[in-house]
This record gives C-alpha cells, structure tokens and sequence, in this order.
C-alpha cells in the first residue's frame, strides 16, 4: 500500500468519479496526488489546487505516450480511469469514439509498467457482458463469467473487454499487479447532467428539474421504462476502487449495487424528491441499452465480505439536490428546455469536453481523430487564442475555483461559449 507520500496518478481526473477519486485520497491525507484529464481545466467537475494537475490535450491526453510517460514517472500507484464514454445515447453513436479508449489503456499500462509501480487499477464496465444474458428485464444479475463466450456491447464494451485482458496479460507477463473492477452505472453529485453524456439518473433528474422550473409537467423516457438496471452511489465506487486495488482479486470483479430498479422506478424516486407528478412519453426508438442488468455481488461480498449499499433513494437525493442547484443556475423557466438539448450527433466530436476547444489543434494525436469533413481552416483564425488558451490551461482559469468545485458557469457566458462551438461546426 502507498504511503502518504508517494505519488498516486489519477486519470480521468477531471470526470466525474476521478474527481471523488482526487478528492478521496486528499482526505485520506496523501500529499503527492497526480490528476490528468484531456479536458482543459475549467471543464473539470471538481479542482483541487493542492494536487498536481495535468490538463489539457497537450498535458493531460493519455493517448499519448509522453503523456503517460510524465505522470507515471517515480508513481506507486495508477488508477486508470481515463475514457471517451457517455450514456447510452453517446456510446450507441459514437462507437469508434469508444474504441479509441484503447490507445489510452494501452500507453497508461506501457508506461506504468517501466515506471515500475506497484498497483495499476483499471476501471472497465459491466458492458463487457455477453448481450445474450440481458435480454430479459427480470434477468438474473451477471456473474463475473457471463462475459465469455463475448458479445458485449459494440464498441465501448468491446474495448473495455480488451482492455481487461491486456490488463491481465501485463499483469501474467510483465509481473505488473493490475486490479480491474467492472462497474455497474454509477451515480451521483459532479457529474455529467446534460449534453449528451450523460447516464440514467442525471438524465432523470434533469428532466423533472426541467419539468418543476418550466412548469411543463410531462417528461420523455427512452424506451417503455421497463428496462431494469442497478445504480451505484459514487462514495460506494470510491470505496470499492481501494478495497479493490490493495486486495489480491486478480480476475475482473463486479463494483455495482444490487438494488435492482425499472427505469419507471427511478422516475418515480425522482418525482417523489421533486414533489412531482409528471404525464410520461415513451421514445421507442431512443438508445435504450439492454433489457436488463443487475450486479451479482457473491464474489465481492466473498472476497471482502462487502458491497456497494448505499440506498438508491439515499444517493438520487443528493444527486437530485446537486443537479437543481446547477440547473437553476444556468437555466430559468423560459431556457429550461434548453437544457435538453445534446451537443452530440453520431461520431461527431474527437474529444471530449463541451465542444471543440482551440488548444486542441496543436495536438497532433487530437487531429488522427478529426472526423472526416471537419472545417479546421474555419477555426485557423482562433490561432492567437488558442495560444493563450494553451498557456492558461496549466493554471486554474477564473471559472474553477481552486481547492474545491468547479464554478458555477454564469448562464449568460456559457450559452454564448455554446452559440461559438456551433457556428464552428
Ligand atoms: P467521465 O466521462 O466523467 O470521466 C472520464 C474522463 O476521462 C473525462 O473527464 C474525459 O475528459 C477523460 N478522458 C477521456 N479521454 C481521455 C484521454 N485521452 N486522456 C485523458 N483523459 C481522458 O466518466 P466517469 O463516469 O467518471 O467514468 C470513469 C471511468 O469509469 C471510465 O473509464 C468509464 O468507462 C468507467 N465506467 C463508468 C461508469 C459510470 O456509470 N459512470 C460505468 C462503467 C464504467
């Protein structure tokens, strides 16, 4: 186990759980915290000023070699959460996006491994189980070996699939000690509510927000809301990825709650917090996932007689509270539809982030992933700014507080910022 001393690289880090990821090891006391993100640092959820930070494509993209090679120099520990993903509405439409992630995966573990640490988490998903075993809404939660023979879900799953067992062989080979955790959906408070990305319960949650501040009290489900699924509260997923890494469990290992739920149920709950009652319409045709998929924790509970527990009711509370909070900041009654808006079309964004960000374009692994027919002599002209926005990149920028959240964005500034990416496309 590192001591309070050594350094700990955390990628991913501007996300959502490599965010509480950071912010669990600052409380924990350690002192040497290294956190990379391909974003730049004001599309972070959570900066802390007392770690270092690796932003931006030219710092913090983990699909370049020299990248990994920088943050996992002298490092103890790794905890590889870095990947281009969403919801189901991002990964069904931006497959090759996904697969992506392998570049990442791969650098991280080349260069942890000549750094010499001595654990390397990786954060794979439950979308590498086999598509066979999820067909029926009051499925059976999946076991550990129901992802062979493979069919997981195309693209992202197939890369997460990959990714595992590359973690194994360096693990078999190399003597590098991997720890691989499948996580169930994960939920909770810093994390991404709108724009496309988005899972599940932030989605629920902003839409009944939507519903309370516009006073237009209907909402719209993807699927018939009978697909079932289990959520696990963030702090449960903190937990696991320790008890996790310092254990010796060398196979892939389920991290998700049990508490199965319809997707209905989970509107319910969200009502119930908002005090609610909304009319439903049902998109039949929307990226709706499997019919069903619940986590079946008889190995974890083995292992380390323990198990994600928080109560769905308790965690979409503090979900909900967070989400209204940044809602209402940035949208009123007459925006409010706004906010369901998704700045993601099929295979259209090479990075992730809000939109295309101008430091991008002097970093040449960003261009291999230019989709084709993209306008880069149109964004020639944001040269000097890009410039600047490069050079701001390596220190907190007026809109992330230091040593905390992210600041509130100011709806007005934000929505322009919008209207710019889109006159780019
Ligand atoms: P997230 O999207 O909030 O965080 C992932 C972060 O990785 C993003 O901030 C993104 O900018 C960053 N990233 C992407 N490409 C990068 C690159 N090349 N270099 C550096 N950073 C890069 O997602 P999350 O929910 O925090 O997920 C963290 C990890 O857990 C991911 O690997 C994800 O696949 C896995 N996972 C999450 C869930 C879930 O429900 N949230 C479920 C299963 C697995």
């Amino acid at each position: 186990m590192a001591s309070k001393n050594d350094p700990i690289v955390i990628t991913g880090a501007g996300g959502f759980i490599g965010g509480h990821l950071v912010n669990a090891f600052r409380a924990r006391g350690y002192t040497d915290i290294r956190a990379a993100d391909i974003k730049p640092l004001d599309e972070w959820y959570q900066v802390f000023k007392d770690v270092k930070n690796y932003a931006g494509p030219l710092q913090g993209d983990c699909r370049d070699f020299r990248v990994c090679r920088t943050i996992c120099r002298g490092a103890k520990e790794v905890y590889q959460l870095a990947a281009d993903m969403g919801g189901m509405g991002f990964i069904e439409n931006n497959k090759a996006l996904c697969m992506l992630s392998v570049l990442t995966n791969t650098h991280m573990l080349l260069a942890a491994q000549e750094a010499g640490v001595d654990r390397f988490f990786y954060a794979s998903s439950a979308c590498v189980y086999n598509a066979d075993k999820q067909k029926d809404p009051r499925i059976t939660a999946l076991k550990e070996a129901d992802a062979y023979p493979a069919l997981p879900e195309d693209g992202y799953g197939w890369e997460k699939l990959f990714s595992e067992r590359m973690c194994r062989h360096f693990r078999e080979d190399f003597g590098l000690k991997t720890r691989v955790a499948r996580f169930h959906n994960v939920y909770g408070p810093h994390g991404t509510w709108e724009g496309g990305r988005e899972k599940a319960p932030a989605a629920i949650c902003r839409k009944v927000i939507a519903a309370m501040v516009s006073g237009k009290h209907e909402i719209e489900i993807w699927g018939d809301g009978t697909q079932t699924r289990s959520f696990m509260y963030v702090d449960d997923c903190v937990k696991g990825i320790d008890r996790i890494t310092q254990s010796n469990i060398l196979e892939p290992i389920n991290l998700g709650s049990s508490e199965l739920v319809s997707i209905n149920q989970l509107v319910d709950i969200a009502e119930e917090i908002g005090g609610i009652k909304l009319k439903r319409h049902y998109k039949l045709d929307a990226p709706r996932g499997v019919a069903g998929r619940n986590s079946d924790n008889t190995k974890i509970q083995g292992y380390l007689r323990w198990e994600p527990d928080t109560r769905l009711r308790d965690g979409m509370e503090k979900t909900f509270r967070w989400i209204y909070d940044e809602f209402t900041a940035k949208y009123d009654a007459k925006t409010a539809h706004l906010s369901s808006i998704s700045t993601f079309t099929k295979g259209s964004h090479p990075i992730p982030g809000d939109g295309f960000n101008p430091e991008s374009r002097y970093s040449d692994t960003w261009k291999q992933g230019i989709p084709a027919g993209y306008n880069l002599r149109a964004t020639a002209s944001a040269g000097n700014a890009a410039k600047k926005t490069a050079s701001r990149a390596r220190k907190p920028k007026a809109g992330a507080k230091a040593n905390g959240t992210r600041k509130k964005p100011a709806g007005k500034a934000k929505s322009a910022g919008r209207k710019a990416v889109k006159a780019r496309r």
